[in-house]
């Protein structure tokens, strides 16, 4: 079976202009890499009840779930209060995550103090995983019918980290059969959408079962992006050379060229 993925990501800051909300892309980046679909982001702001309830609601669909956000010190960083309320766990310090944090700070000539030790707090028999780069580590927490929830810490650079130093390498090995699926794309220039549209169908072209296709326009530019699983390589390519062919006047990459 081919798991899917979900990401909440929590945080006044993500509603109200003041951050770009940039981990849907590259958690849907580095998920894709492994042959897993990210299918949904949702925003949220940091309220407990929102955090419990859509958290529940998100359990219901996937068998994979990321939290990102609110596993800091301050009294907005509530995700693991909201996600111990729901799977009824208590909250424990984590003492090896508290002996990194008293490093981490030393290092940067800072003293931990009670508040900033609130982030060596980690649910019930959850899997705490490093953050290479910053303070809070993430935590993985197995749920029944082998589903599992992981808590990240919002700042992208550290959200990143542990996705490619620990999750990913996990995924993997878990879904070792998932094979990351193929993309071929044609960028054209100078013709618009609608016209691309028109042009396939008046050749009657018609897509092969399991290929995607996507449009995507930028200012006088359209790539057609097409995407299938790796069993269907040959459809792709001879679906492609079609394609490359039928705008080779409009090919913005004159490389691309089929001939
Ligand atoms: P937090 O983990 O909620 O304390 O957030 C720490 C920092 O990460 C804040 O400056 C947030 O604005 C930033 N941050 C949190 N979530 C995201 C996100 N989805 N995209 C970009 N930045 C974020
Ligand atoms: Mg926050």
């Amino acid at each position: 079976m081919k798991p899917n993925a979900e990401l909440i990501s929590i945080g006044n800051e993500l509603l109200s202009g003041r951050t770009l909300n940039t981990h849907g892309r590259d958690l849907g980046a580095a998920l894709f890499s492994i042959g897993i679909d990210l299918v949904r982001d949702t925003s949220i702001g940091d309220h407990i009840d929102l955090i419990k309830s859509v958290a529940q609601e998100a359990l219901q669909r996937t068998p994979i779930l990321f939290i990102s956000g609110g596993l800091g010190p301050t009294v907005d960083d509530i995700t693991r209060d909201a996600l111990a309320a729901l799977f009824n766990r208590a909250i424990h310090p984590h003492p090896p995550t508290a002996d990194y944090l008293k490093e981490w700070y030393q290092k940067r000539g800072r003293k931990l103090n009670s508040i900033g030790l609130r982030q060596a707090l980690v649910l019930e028999e959850a899997t705490v995983l490093p953050n290479p780069i910053g303070a809070a580590p993430a935590q993985r927490i197995d749920l029944p019918q082998n589903k599992r929830c992981y808590l990240l810490p919002g700042p992208p650079n550290e959200f990143n980290a542990i996705i490619e130093k620990s999750i990913l390498p996990e995924l993997k090995s878990q879904y070792a059969h998932l094979t990351p699926k193929l993309v071929r794309s044609i960028h054209t220039r100078g013709i618009g959408e609608s016209d691309i549209v028109e042009q396939i169908q008046l050749q009657n072209i018609s897509m092969p079962e399991g290929i995607d296709p996507g449009f995507y326009p930028a200012q006088g530019r359209v790539e057609i992006r097409l995407t299938a699983e790796a069993h269907l390589e040959n459809e792709l390519d001879q679906h492609h050379t079609h394609l490359l062919k039928l705008f080779s006047d409009w090919l913005d990459r004159p490389k691309e060229r089929a001939d």
